[in-house]
């Protein structure tokens, strides 16, 4: 098992002076799975709502019942359709959080959430980083909170749907699910955390699960 870390420690990173090569950007498939957050950041900062982005951004997947949204890799040349003609990505300052990790993961583990140096074959060069500087999210705490509840709610529902008989009943709800919380935007300058909070209590609701 990989040691596990919290985002106040230091971690020896492979990729620590890019390149620029792109190599992590491509052939990924649907694994760059993405969160809600990661597609309101998408949708605020190219101004563009989820529905036009589906199909030539993002794709989606089934995991557990769930429909789920990731990036797409492009047809012809199999890279990120943000990655940019010098093997950088062009959607920098808001890429996903999956893009910010690497090469780290993600673990959740009794409630709370820890990270771990993945093996990577990136070429950059190793040194130390301690992980919060690495990510470059503004508050962290509060994202990360948002990732464990966000994470403990799919779960939840997940169980639910993969347990369920009425076929229908569990479409209809991954589909509520894509729409409230993916489809529906969250407006340029509202607080996202704000507004997921209150997606979340409106989904236990509505699903009929414990609050
Ligand atoms: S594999 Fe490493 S060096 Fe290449 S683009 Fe990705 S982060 Fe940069
Ligand atoms: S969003 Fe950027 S960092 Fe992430 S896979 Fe695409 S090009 Fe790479």
């Amino acid at each position: 098992m990989p040691t596990r870390l919290t985002s106040h420690d230091l971690a020896r990173i492979s990729c620590s002076a890019c390149e620029g090569c792109g190599e992590c950007c491509r052939g990924m498939d649907d694994t760059i799975h993405l969160d809600p957050y990661d597609v309101c950041l998408l949708s605020q900062n190219l101004g563009t709502g989820f529905g036009e982005l589906l199909n030539k951004r993002i794709g989606l997947h089934v995991d557990g019942g769930l429909v789920l949204p990731h990036l797409l890799m492009d047809k012809e040349t199999d890279a990120c359709s943000f990655l940019g003609p010098d093997g950088r990505c062009s959607i920098h300052a808001f890429r996903p959080g999956f893009c910010r990790l690497y090469p780290l993961g993600r673990v959740y583990e009794n409630g709370t959430l820890g990270y771990f140096v993945t093996d990577s074959v990136c070429p950059g060069g190793r040194s130390k980083v301690r992980i919060h500087k690495w990510l470059e999210i503004a508050d962290l705490p509060r994202y990360e909170a948002f990732l464990l509840t966000w994470h403990d709610f799919r779960k939840e529902v997940q169980k639910e749907l993969l347990s369920a008989q009425d076929m229908e009943l569990s479409q209809k709800t991954a589909l509520y699910i894509l729409d409230l919380f993916y489809g529906t935007p969250t407006a340029p300058g509202r607080d996202f955390h704000t507004a997921f909070a209150r997606r979340i209590k409106k989904a236990r609701k509505d699903l009929g699960l414990s609050i």
